[in-house]
């Protein structure tokens, strides 16, 4: 056999440096398979855990009430959507969900994506081209930065929160349409985005501003309506768009915001054009969803109790130079640094039936390793005096 034979038996074989990289630097993800329901509480391979991964927040995904809107969906609609939205994928279902969504969060109008992924993707790509450009957040989720790439346009990113830095980038810009990115809440980090002095800038630059509330909507505010209640701010430059698949509990995402940028997006967005349509049954359980949100405020009560229970506990016996970081959202993520003690210690907490992803970089920055706790309203004060004391003792096994 020739060397060419050799290596066109192995077509791929080239990739197997790359993987032994990642495994060098303790960067292989892998995963864990569920066998149960998505809840606070799972099984995998048999085991019971306490889960604490989960986006999930207000404990709908496995909802009975959801479970039957979405039976309900499939028996009218059947299963799949059949066309994307603007060949006949378009049911009774999509409309009144996107009327509900728009009253919801108290906006003009509303478009729904597949998913958030695709609905940062169109609004960017829809929006900005070459002459145009985005202002992003270094710590920006990285649908937003392959969005900002795709466009195209002049692409600046600004440290995490450094508003000074983004006025310089605002000031000296020479772009015919200025579009400044965020994520509303942090998705690694927790922290809320300073969305009343982003908009104050974009109205000094002429600039839009986009707010990805992917982990603000169904939480942030009194009623659950997200980032925009929670700050107490409307303004007519905002594009907003928040995922339904976190504490939604469903599948997808919308864009809310003023009626000709809605219109502009369902003409232009690619994401919204080129692909099939979401189910309509997820839609008639994203319906229902809304409903439980609005009327949640016991489920928003108990999972700030257990972000409060969580807090006071690692603050009176922090787990030695593990810190918390200053979050108020359901994301507590815990810095450790280094990449293989991040994914060492959620492997201790997995032996005590706790589950706390380990994320590292690309995901975060190099040497801030973390594990990434997420709270739920499906928490107990049991589980999450669990997940502490397992915190603890993994903290003095380590140092
Ligand atoms: C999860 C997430 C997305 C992607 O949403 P999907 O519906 O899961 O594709 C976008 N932005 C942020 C900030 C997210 O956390």
């Amino acid at each position: 056999m020739s060397a060419n034979e050799g290596l066109a038996s192995m077509p791929f074989s080239v990739l197997q440096g790359d993987l032994a990289a990642l495994d060098e630097k303790g960067l292989r993800r892998s995963r864990r398979t569920l066998e149960s329901a998505q809840s606070a509480h799972v099984t995998v391979d048999g085991k019971k855990y306490i889960a604490f991964c989960s986006n999930d927040y207000l404990g709908l995904a496995n909802h009975p009430a959801l479970i039957a809107a979405a039976q309900a969906g499939a028996a009218q609609f059947g299963v799949g959507a059949g066309a994307s939205h603007l060949v006949l994928g378009h049911a009774r279902a999509h409309e009144a969900l996107e009327r509900a969504l728009a009253a919801f969060v108290r906006l003009p109008r509303a478009l729904l994506f597949s998913t958030g992924y695709m609905a940062n993707l169109g609004i960017v790509t829809a929006l900005l081209g070459r002459d145009d450009a985005v202002f992003a957040d270094r710590l920006n989720h990285a649908s937003l930065n392959d969005a900002c790439l795709l466009a195209r346009a002049q692409f600046k990113r600004y440290a995490h929160n450094d508003l000074a830095q983004l006025e310089r980038l605002l000031a000296t810009s020479k772009a015919r349409r200025k579009l400044i990115v965020t994520d509303a809440v942090f998705s690694m980090d927790g922290d809320i985005a300073p969305a009343p002095q982003l908009l104050a800038l974009a109205d000094r630059y002429n600039a839009w501003l986009l707010l990805d509330d992917a982990h603000g909507f169904g939480v942030l505010g009194a009623g659950g309506r997200g980032v925009l209640e929670h700050l107490g701010i409307q303004h007519p430059r905002i594009i907003y768009m928040a995922t339904l698949g976190k504490a939604a509990g469903v599948f997808g995402a919308f864009v809310a915001g003023d009626d000709t940028l809605i219109e502009t997006l369902m003409q232009r967005a690619r994401t919204y054009i080129y692909t099939t349509a979401m189910p309509p049954l997820l839609a008639c359980a994203v319906s229902k969803s809304i409903e439980l949100i609005a009327a949640g405020a016991l489920l928003r009560k108990q999972l700030s109790e257990n972000i409060f229970q969580l807090k006071q506990i690692l603050k009176d016996v922090s787990p030695e130079g593990w810190q918390l970081m200053p979050s108020a959202t359901a994301i507590q993520p815990l810095v450790i640094g280094d990449n293989r003690a991040a994914t060492d210690v959620a492997e201790k907490l997995a032996e005590r039936g706790v589950l706390v992803p380990a994320i590292r970089p690309p995901t975060v920055p190099p040497g801030t390793a973390r594990l990434r706790i997420s709270l739920s309203a499906a928490h107990t004060t049991d589980d999450v005096r669990v997940l502490c004391d397992a915190l603890i003792d993994a903290g003095r096994a380590f140092h």
